[in-house]
């Protein structure tokens, strides 16, 4: 009986590592696949612009940049997102809206890490810290 169990277990492992491999390989090839299109391209730059103005409120909200300049990059990225939206509208197609979708979970998934990151504060007295802070600059305690 037991070595029953055991030979279902090498069938199953075996299968797994057999095919995931094959898996993973598709879903690649996939993504290269759309990537070559002319909507994919343009997918692709949006999402760019989108984690490059993720970037920018970053930078603001740690207060690395100030508020002019702020404003300007935002408008600056608002008109290029304009103007990459108005292209995919001029090429249409119906995988577009597959491929935005898969793009907005990735695109939200990466805003929930570098949100997690940005919004990390001190267990003690809840004071802001930086992900690199060893120390709470406002109660001094120590840091993990
Ligand atoms: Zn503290």
């Amino acid at each position: 009986m037991l070595e029953l169990f055991i030979l279902l277990g090498l069938i199953i492992s075996t299968v797994y590592f057999v095919l995931l491999p094959y898996v993973h390989e598709r879903s690649h090839q996939d993504f290269n696949l759309s990537a070559s299109t002319p909507q994919g391209r343009l997918l692709y730059q949006q999402a760019n612009l989108r984690s490059m103005m993720e970037d920018l409120e970053f930078d603001f909200l740690t207060g690395k940049l100030d508020r002019t300049d702020h404003e300007a990059l935002t408008e600056e990225h608002r008109n290029q997102q304009r103007d990459l939206d108005n292209q995919m509208k001029n090429l249409g197609g119906v995988s577009r809206i597959e491929l935005v979708q898969q793009l907005e979970a990735e695109i939200s998934l990466y805003q929930a890490n570098s949100l997690k990151s940005a919004l990390q504060v001190c267990p003690q007295c809840g004071y802001d810290r930086k992900a690199n802070d060893k120390f709470c600059s406002n109660c001094g305690i120590k840091l993990s």
